[in-house]
């Protein structure tokens, strides 16, 4: 199979949909792969680095679209990626249709068939191919947070871990999922004091068994919540109620009465916020300030590292690529209902249910 991989046109996008070491495994299963010039520029792959891969270096994307069976992207289709859609393409990237209309149209419009990496389901009831960004995601918001502490930004000029004779900073994260261990994970390494509340006493008795006395795990009764905001210095929410938006968990009220200088990461933002008080920003402008606390809310967090991001994603990513390639994509999703799951548009009709009730439309 010929497989594109055009750059991302998406404004703050610098990941890319492959790596060189994904073109030299494709190209050990006998495929052949086209690359967009500069497609990997954000993250430092040279067009030789893709071309000693084995890769062919095309000049534009109309190029890369023409000439490829399979497009493998990181953001969804940009509205001039999909009038270069055909209905023999398959398009494999992250799409996030349900709330996005015109995007919808232009795929069923295109006929071509649509797999998003993020409703991919894997045996554990996970979903493998968000679990990356989730990773990222919660990592960062340790780093943003221990940042925002500072005085110069706003916070209570804080160091996360202190020093020895000094008590460290107190962090709370509310959601011990995917994100929530990654956070814990740093924080623990920063030597800060952490403690977690989840509503679920398996995720509290995994992370338990995993963190043992070093965490304070909590379940998360309203009164716990409260008092565990209130007496944080750090507070990172990091919440998923899966098809819902985040429920505010953090009220106007509880910011109002933290600790002058306290700081709230809200990772959920994507999902709307778990803080009442959050609203989206920006890598370029990442914290306001409500009630002397300092949020941060950057709604794609993994967008500032995308060379971990790139290649965090495409981990994750290339064994399916490999697999739709070697199969053909009929075969491929026949063989494997968590793949199935992905595909959200197939010549001309929506085939993802959580897509069609979103937008009212059939199946
Ligand atoms: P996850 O499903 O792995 O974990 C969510 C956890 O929240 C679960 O353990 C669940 O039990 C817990 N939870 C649900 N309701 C709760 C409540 N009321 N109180 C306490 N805990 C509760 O999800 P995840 O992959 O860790 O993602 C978490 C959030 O981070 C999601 O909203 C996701 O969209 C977001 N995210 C944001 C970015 C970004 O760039 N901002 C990047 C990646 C993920």
């Amino acid at each position: 199979m010929r497989i594109g991989v055009p750059k991302e046109i998406k404004a703050q996008e610098f990941r890319v949909g492959m790596t060189p070491d994904g073109v030299t495994e494709l190209v050990a299963h006998g495929h052949e792969v086209v690359v967009e010039t500069g497609a990997g520029a954000g993250i430092d792959a040279s067009d030789e680095a893709y071309a000693a891969a084995g890769a062919r270096i095309l000049p534009d994307a109309a190029q890369v679209f023409d000439s490829a069976e399979m497009i493998v992207k990181v953001k969804e289709p940009q509205a001039e990626e999909r009038a270069r859609l055909r209905p023999d393409h398959i398009l494999f990237t992250y799409l996030h249709l349900a709330p996005d209309v015109p995007q919808t149209t232009d795929l069923i419009a295109s006929g071509a068939i649509c797999i998003a990496y993020e409703t991919i389901t894997d045996a554990h009831g996970g979903l493998p191919l968000l679990k990356p960004m989730s990773q990222v995601a919660g990592r960062l918001s340790v780093q943003a947070g221990a940042q925002a502490l500072e005085r110069a930004h706003g916070g209570r000029g804080l160091l996360m871990g202190g020093v020895p004779g000094v008590a460290p900073a107190r962090v709370v994260v509310i959601g011990g999922g995917v994100v929530g261990e990654n956070a814990i994970e740093m924080a623990l390494g920063l030597g800060a004091d952490v403690a977690v509340l989840d509503r679920s006493p398996m995720v509290l008795e995994r992370l338990a068994h995993r963190f043992g006395s070093a965490l304070t795990t909590l379940y998360s009764t309203k009164a716990v919540l409260e008092q565990s905001v209130l007496d944080a210095d750090v507070v990172i929410g990091a919440v998923l109620v899966p098809g819902a938006g985040a429920p505010k968990l953090v009220t106007r009220d509880m910011v109002s009465r933290m600790k002058q200088g306290a700081v709230l990461v809200d990772v959920a933002i994507d999902q709307g916020g778990c803080f009442e008080t959050s609203h989206p920003t920006t890598h370029q402008d990442p914290t306001f300030v409500v009630d002397g606390t300092v949020h941060y809310c950057v709604a794609n967090m993994p967008g500032c590292v995308p060379n971990t991001s790139t290649y965090a994603l495409t981990n994750a990513t290339l064994p399916y690529v490999v697999r739709l390639a070697d199969q053909g994509w009929k075969a491929a999703l026949g063989a494997d209902p968590h793949l199935r799951a992905g595909l959200n548009v197939a010549g001309g009709r929506i085939t993802c249910k959580p897509v069609a009730d979103a937008q009212g439309l059939p199946l």
